[in-house]
């Protein structure tokens, strides 16, 4: 719709010469202004009017977001490039895969290829000024017709993605511009991403979210040779960090790459300086340890990250006293510091732009420089002859399932992968045909290698001598320890006979034969939870063997029928679930699952793990609901049977949570619940609920219901990554610990013996004399032989014998603590059956088997 005259006559303007727009004109706002944004959908529109009206620029909607936004890219270039742009990738490709290609071919591709920059900005989408720059950033390489300009465009074949979270930026722009003039906060108070909010730069190995596999599918399709990251930070320190990064760097990025980081960062540094733009630091807060955060350093390209300072959203930081902003004395590593008091949006979209700009010039400049390294990169790997060889997944696997999403996250990141197709000997050990082997001599060899290898956290401190230097995030990362897959590290070559698998598949499965007996399902498969959620949705009643002679504890009994074999076999035939039918008469005790069992999710207010949870109980389809304060005006029991409390739910989170004063009524589901609910919570667990807490939430449920427990960990308790400097005594940012599980406690149901929990700045528990609370240690960690399996701790002997999870009975309630957290960021799968028994077990009845079949009447069915 046109909304005056005058754009009418604008509109009119265009079509008749087909001119492309500048930002300010098209977007009826001044980029970069104080308190304004562009908003995406305009955004969008932009690219798509730029694409039209010059030949620079391609527009592509790659699919659509977690909220069903438009995930677009533009590849902007010279338009001889955007017409050889298929051979142009096909260079890219080659070059990534060396296999088979000379020197000299591959100095010869060099000189023809294009060195393609994958940019984006927003992915944290309170950071809101990257995306107003790659607006400016788009209409420059679309219109400048000056030298720079030229050379970049000739050189270089730019992926732009505006934003790598558009429902972000809905969110957070809309927010913006509706708490314009009201008392209301301004930025959005929520998770910006429907479930992982933050966490979206964490997923970049296990690939869990849409937007992750969109930008995965750029890299993979286009195999550029940089990817720069747009962030911005703090509005305090530096105005801009650019790398190198910190220390450490995971020893398994190529050192090509390494250098590369450091001379396009420095190219920025060097852009920012001449320019006269202060406050430019490097060396500095982030490191390169996580893959979580990169997966662009494992297939062939520098990360680059550009960190901004922040201002309040869209408003001015102004110092009142006119002093200038950050650190004021020049170091090696901050040649020139900000002199100015103010630092306005405006600056970010400068600096923004500068740092672009510097980059893709750099890689103009030395883009066969850039290709050949490209290459000589994955050469490397692929004629790679240092052990390890490769890793062996053995075809036997107490979770087929995990197995097969495992080789499923290796295939996204284009590992390649074997398969045996007769038994083989490797590192002295035997393997079953259909075991798979993945060799690190292989272009993403390096991805492979890191993920399943063991992490060696280097032990850096401060000082010699001084307290731990924290990581800028976690620092194990075992997939086979996440997931519950057996993985074993074969240091030298073997033969086998193997053929290569593009995608994994589960084994086939029979289906069921019908009967009068019963099928049975071994404990130890996640899918159990899938086919769980749907036989209860299908109002099937579902047991576990308590006591049943002949069978495993918590072995599944489901009765037959044409429902229940129909459900086993879908989750079987998705998922490697093995079923077994036995028609024998079982006798003994089960517990038998309340039916369609009820859960409620305790979601603060941009709470991470709360997003995270939602999301794993979407994906299993689970019975749940998001718990809103006013639900604790009425009758808790009649809404929920099992509640859980993710990490950093806190008793503040519960009593104050969202101010009334502050947040709309829209925001009412996470105001505070005041004494008054918090008292509810606690008469509802005593009055037969389940309450799960995880992490720190254990705190606030040991605070809610005087739980016989204490922290076990010398206090302070230790700090978390990004933290102030921990105590020497105890440090653990992040890594796999053993655990000790009792298998036969049904929380602990599925569980190998020992397994690796996933512990970040988490606590251990000593178990106090409980007078009215009985408790049970479902696992502690051990009290003998190594606890750290994979990335760094420090005072492991506070942890010995002490307990993990534990079990309590709470008047005629059930409560589980999960000390660790046994969720992260939905990583520690191996660890998700201890969270979903916990919430299935509490609220089930312990009866004689013959009761299965019979449906209990639902108590407070509505
Ligand atoms: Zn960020």
């Amino acid at each position: 719709m046109l909304r005056t005259l005058f754009a009418a006559s604008v509109v009119a303007l265009v079509l008749q010469t087909g001119a492309p727009q500048a930002p300010d004109q098209f977007f009826g706002i001044k980029i970069g202004a104080d308190g304004e944004l562009a908003r995406y959908p305009k955004i969008v529109e932009y690219l798509q009017h730029l694409a039209k009206t010059t030949d620079r620029v391609k527009f592509e909607e790659l699919g659509k977001t977690t909220m069903g936004n438009p995930y677009v890219l533009a590849t902007i270039s010279a338009p001889e490039n955007l017409a050889k742009l298929n051979r142009l990738v096909e260079i890219n490709r080659r070059l990534a895969d060396p296999r088979g290609l000379t020197e000299a071919e591959a100095k010869r591709l060099a000189q023809e290829g294009r060195a393609f920059y994958f940019i984006y900005g927003t992915i944290h989408s309170t950071e809101v000024g990257n995306t107003q720059s790659l607006i400016e950033i788009a209409h420059r390489l679309a219109t400048d017709s000056g030298p720079d300009i030229k050379q970049i465009l000739d050189n270089v074949v730019i992926l732009l993605v505006p934003s790598q979270n558009p429902d972000g930026q809905y969110l957070v722009v809309d927010h913006w511009y509706k708490t314009k003039g009201t008392p209301f906060t301004r930025t959005y108070p929520d998770l910006y991403h429907k479930y992982v909010g933050h966490d979206d730069n964490r997923d970049w190995f296990m690939f869990t979210q849409k937007e992750t596999r969109l930008a995965v599918d750029i890299q993979n399709r286009f195999k550029p040779i940089i990817t720069h990251d747009m962030h911005q930070k703090g509005s305090g320190g530096a105005r801009i960090f650019v790398p190198p990064f910190d220390d450490p760097y995971d020893p398994n990025v190529h050192p090509i790459i390494a250098q590369g980081i450091m001379t396009a960062g420095q190219a920025m540094a060097s852009a920012l300086v001449s320019q006269g733009k202060g406050g430019v630091e490097w060396l500095s807060t982030y490191d390169l340890w996580a893959p979580a955060r990169q997966y662009m350093v494992y297939h062939g390209q520098p990360r680059i990250l550009t960190e901004i300072a922040s201002v309040n959203l869209a408003d001015p930081v102004v110092n009142g006293t006119g002093v200038p902003i950050g650190p004021q004395e020049a170091r090696w590593n901050f040649p020139l510091p900000y002199r100015k008091s103010d630092w306005r949006l405006r600056d970010i979209v400068d600096y923004g732009d500068t740092v672009a700009f510097a980059g893709m010039a750099h890689v103009a400049k030395y883009r066969t420089a850039w290709l050949e390294n490209f290459y000589r990169i994955h050469a490397d790997w692929v004629n790679r002859t240092d052990p390890p060889y490769a890793f062996v997944v053995p075809a036997e696997q107490r979770d087929p399932f995990e197995t097969l999403e495992m080789l499923r996250i290796l295939r996204i990141a284009e590992v390649e992968i074997h398969q045996a197709k007769a038994p083989f000997t490797a590192g002295g050990k035997s393997y079953a045909m259909g075991s798979w082997v993945i060799r690190t001599a292989q272009p993403y060899g390096a991805f492979a290698k890191t993920m399943l290898e063991r992490q060696k956290y280097p032990d850096l401190r401060l000082y010699p001598g001084g307290p731990p230097k924290p990581p800028y995030d976690v620092t194990g990362h075992t997939l086979g320890m996440l997931m519950g897959v057996t993985v074993d590290q074969i240091e030298q070559p073997f033969d086998a006979m193997l053929e290569p698998v593009k995608t994994p598949t589960p084994a086939p499965t029979n289906l069921p034969l019908l009967g009068r007996g019963q099928y049975l399902v071994a404990p130890s498969s996640n899918a159990a939870f899938i086919a769980v959620a749907r036989l209860q949705a299908a109002k099937i009643p579902v047991g576990r063997a308590a006591s049943v002679p002949g069978l495993a504890p918590g072995t599944w009994i489901v009765p037959m029928s044409g429902d229940s074999g129909r459900i086993l076999f879908e989750v079987a035939r998705e998922t490697g679930l093995v079923v077994q039918t036995s028609d024998a008469a079982l006798t003994g005790e089960v517990y038998r699952l309340k039916p369609q069992t009820r859960t409620g999710l305790w979601r603060g207010a941009n709470n991470m793990p709360a997003g995270w949870m939602k999301w794993v109980f979407e994906q299993y389809g689970f019975n749940h609901k998001t718990i809103a304060s006013s639900d604790l005006d009425g009758d808790l029991s009649a809404q929920y049977d099992t509640i859980v409390l993710p990490d950093g739910t806190s008793r503040s989170t519960i009593v104050n949570g969202l101010s009334r004063e502050r947040n709309d009524k829209e925001w009412s589901w996470a105001y505070g619940v005041g004494e008054a609910g918090w008292k509810k919570l606690a008469d509802w667990v005593e009055g037969g609920g389940t309450l799960v807490a995880i992490g720190s939430a254990v705190e606030t449920a040991r605070a809610l219901l005087d739980l016989p427990i204490e922290p076990a960990l010398p206090e302070p308790r230790p700090a978390g990554r990004g933290g102030a400097a921990a105590p020497l005594a105890f440090y653990c940012p992040g890594s796999l610990l053993q655990n000790e599980f009792n298998t036969t406690h049904p929380v602990a149901y599925g569980m190998p013996a020992t397994w690796p929990v996933f512990f970040e700045g988490d606590q251990a528990y000593r178990l106090k004399p409980g007078f009215t609370i009985q408790s049970e240690v479902v696992s502690r960690y051990p009290a003998q032989g190594p606890i750290l399996q994979s990335g760094w701790l420090l005072g492991e002997e506070f942890l010995r014998d002490q307990a993990n999870v534990v079990a309590f009975r709470v008047g005629k309630g059930y409560v589980v603590t999960l000390g660790s957290q046994v969720d992260f960021r939905a990583q520690p799968r191996a660890t998700f059956k201890l969270l979903f028994n916990a919430i299935f077990h509490g609220p089930s009845t312990r009866v004689d088997v013959s009761q299965l079949r019979r449906e209990p009447k639902m108590a407070n069915a509505k």
